[in-house]
């Protein structure tokens, strides 16, 4: 980002967070609403995981036309986990091309549990990005001469969505590295089937660093916004993916984005959404905003129960559900406070 728009940005930011706008109302309203309910489980299958505080909870909505509204823990960060897995996706589109990428990792839902040792039986393909397979299978697409320029890559591409530096939870990463027999089991039965390259060991802790990398709930409405602003950073105006591809992260993400709630998901809140087990889930509406939303409590299929239920409610709101036949003046983006020029 060039250093002389950052205080412009600081301006507006700051100017935004002062004003008042029937979004903010709202998104306190949720806040409050859901703060006490307590249904579900942190996540313990790593003992860092297992510390998070089951009281955190942060909500941000970023607009493409970069205003912002926050409430809670918004900058409580932790493990972006899954969430990660669209945006590696395209990553490998950018790199590769759509053929190639499909050739290696299909976009078909599948109604299991998101680390299955599953591969599509006719194509050896994992089934979809949004599961550990298809996540490992996008890892590899990661470019780069050797382990370093790879992971250099990944977090230059995550600074650009989130619109600032990110980096590696190192404890979690080694966590992660040191208990990943499941995801090992996976990806050594893709080479097996040359899904993946030999340097499997190498793109794996690729997958488990991309997993740990440290985020908070305004970081993912600022990646969502990316997305429904076309690729394009709405704070920075530095794009992070070719606007061509951006429809093939929020299918994927509509599709498949919500572990085997997806088909429910799609149904009920109609949003292109993907969560992690980190307790973050990061929402899109195309053309107006990104929603990030954080608290650790999971339910059984390793989705927050706090950020579902502001998800349905934001969605019943404001007509956000992508079939639904809305009319402008409910647009989400009419609910927040005019933008001011000079
Ligand atoms: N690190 C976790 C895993 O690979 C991430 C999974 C997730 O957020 N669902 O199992």
């Amino acid at each position: 980002m060039p250093d002389e728009t950052v205080p412009f940005l600081d301006a507006l930011l700051s100017r935004m967070k002062s004003a008042a706008s029937p979004l903010r109302d709202t998104v306190t309203e949720l806040w409050e609403k859901y703060r006490h309910l307590d249904d579900g489980n942190v996540a313990s299958y790593i003992p860092e995981l297992a510390k998070a505080d089951p009281k955190w909870f942060g909500i941000s909505i970023v607009s493409v036309n970069g205003q912002s509204v926050d409430a809670g823990d918004f900058e409580q960060e932790f493990t972006i986990q899954s969430v990660s897995k669209p945006f590696v996706f395209g990553m490998g589109l950018e790199e590769f091309g759509r053929d190639h990428v499909l050739s290696k990792i299909g976009v078909q839902p599948i109604g299991e549990a998101f680390n299955s040792i599953t591969l599509d039986e006719a194509s050896n393909r994992p089934f979809n990005p949004m599961i550990n397979a298809g996540a490992i299978a996008a890892a590899d697409l990661i470019a780069g001469k050797d382990f370093p320029a790879r992971v250099t890559h990944l977090i230059d591409t995550f600074g650009r969505y989130c619109g600032r530096p990110v980096h590696v939870n190192s404890s979690v990463y080694a966590s992660e590295r040191a208990t990943g027999h499941r995801n090992r089991a996976i990806g050594h039965l893709m080479l097996n089937f040359g899904m993946v390259g030999e340097r499997i060991e190498e793109t794996l802790d690729l997958y488990f660093q991309q997993c740990s990398i440290m985020v908070n709930s305004h970081d993912l409405a600022v990646m969502g916004a990316t997305l429904a602003h076309g690729g394009v950073n709405p704070l920075t105006g530095v794009r992070a993916i070719k606007a061509s591809y951006v429809k093939d992260l929020l299918s994927v993400m509509h599709t498949c984005g919500m572990y085997d709630y997806a088909g429910e998901w799609a149904y009920r809140v109609g949003i292109p959404a993907k969560s992690g087990v980190g307790g973050g889930v990061v929402a899109v509406v195309p053309g107006q905003v990104g929603i990030g939303l954080f608290s650790p409590k999971l339910d059984a299929k390793g989705n927050s129960v706090r950020a579902m239920k502001v998800c349905q409610d934001l969605s019943e709101k404001f007509g956000l559900h992508i079939f639904e036949c809305g009319s402008a003046e409910r647009s989400i983006v009419s609910q927040l406070s005019p933008v001011r020029s000079g």
